[in-house]
């Protein structure tokens, strides 16, 4: 049994102080990741620093229509908010697809965005896992790697999925994420916060060791656009995404003016279709400007041994989901 010193922090400031003294700290907050990965010691934490009493769980909808996102909002309270429900109805979905409900009432923003990854050889705390222990291998590339591995945006170092339906979401919406830090605080592009893992995959994301995040704002919606949030997985509850589309599209008329697809299951991070969106603005929603996109969205997708199906599932997933959008 690991023993852990507790901090509970009273202020931001506080909080990132404390991480400054103690860099084998991490910040508590809901728990569901941290404190699993704890009591397995995968994440070696000697102290955690409990940011549950800071004023970070307000939603805040801006002047502008974006929406500035408490980091301690739980995934409950952000999924059930008027102004999500009918904005974004796609990060709404996203939400209320993953986990429990009690999951999801502990689980907060910024704790979901921090998830760590699901693979079993990361998790089981002994088998070589680049991501754990640097340097000693990948159990994951010749082992079982059916539904947590990814085949877009892997390295011979790494190849587990972000886990995250919201962060798929929030992909597609377009976000930043706000931090604060020992050095004062700053913006990141919610697609530039997680990292792939190239030849460090134990570098997930782009906080510093000391820095805290304490909201996302999401970017305005698109005037009169539709969006879905379609999550294929092995049972229809409580389990994570085999492959998954978040799709914003906004008409003039029988035409594409905007067009927004993240993916989830298939990506080391929450994966932008960029080409795909590209090949749909300025057509119309045929079935087979559809199929050509969601070609496009798995173009240069990498199978493994046991994993090859995600191309096909992944595609599907935006097909179903743009059809669906566009009925
Ligand atoms: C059984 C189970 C099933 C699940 N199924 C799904 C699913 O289907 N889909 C899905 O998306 N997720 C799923 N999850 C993951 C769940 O959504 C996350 O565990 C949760 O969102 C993490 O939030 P938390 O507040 O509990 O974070 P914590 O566990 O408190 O923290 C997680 C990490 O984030 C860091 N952290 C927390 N807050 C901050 C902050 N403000 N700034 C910087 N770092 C911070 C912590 O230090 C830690 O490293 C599941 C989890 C479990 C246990
Ligand atoms: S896929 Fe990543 S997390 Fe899983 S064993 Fe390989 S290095 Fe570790």
């Amino acid at each position: 049994m690991r023993a852990l010193d507790y901090v509970r922090a009273s202020s931001v400031e506080q909080a990132v102080a404390s991480h400054s003294k103690s860099p084998s700290a991490f910040f508590l907050a809901g728990g569901t990741t941290l404190l699993d990965l704890v009591k397995l010691d995968v994440m070696p934490a000697d102290q955690v620093i409990d940011v549950n009493h800071l004023s970070l769980k307000q939603i805040e909808v801006q002047k502008d229509g974006s929406v500035r996102v408490g980091a301690l909002v739980t995934n409950t309270a952000l999924a059930q908010h008027d102004y999500i429900v009918e904005h974004y109805p796609v990060l709404s979905q996203a939400l209320l697809s993953g986990a429990t409900t009690q999951l999801r009432n502990k689980a907060t923003t910024g704790g979901n965005v921090m998830q760590r990854v699901r693979c079993n050889y990361f998790r089981d705390g002994h088998s070589a896992c680049n991501k754990r222990e640097p340097g000693s291998g990948c159990a994951a590339i010749d082992g079982h790697n059916r539904s947590v591995h990814a085949v877009l945006g892997t390295s011979e170092q790494c190849i587990a999925t972000h886990p995250s339906d919201m962060c798929v979401a929030m992909a597609a919406i377009g976000a930043k994420v706000q931090v604060q830090g020992a050095k004062g605080s700053r913006s990141i592009d919610f697609l530039d916060f997680h990292l792939l893992p190239g030849t460090t995959p134990w570098k997930e994301h782009a906080l510093l060791d000391d820095e805290l995040i304490t909201h996302i704002v999401l970017d305005a919606p698109l005037a009169g656009s539709k969006s879905g949030y379609l999550k294929l997985r092995d049972r229809a509850s409580y389990q994570f995404a085999l492959a998954s589309s978040a799709v914003i599209v906004q008409m003039d008329g029988d035409t594409v003016r905007e067009v927004r697809i993240a993916m989830g299951g298939v990506g080391t991070k929450p994966w932008r279709a960029v080409e795909a969106e590209r090949s749909l603005k300025g057509t119309t929603l045929t079935p087979q400007n559809i199929e050509k996109a969601a070609a496009l969205a798995l173009q240069g997708a990498r199978p493994y041994r046991h994993n090859a199906y995600k191309i096909a599932l992944g595609q599907q997933a935006i097909v179903r989901n743009l059809s669906t959008l566009s009925a």
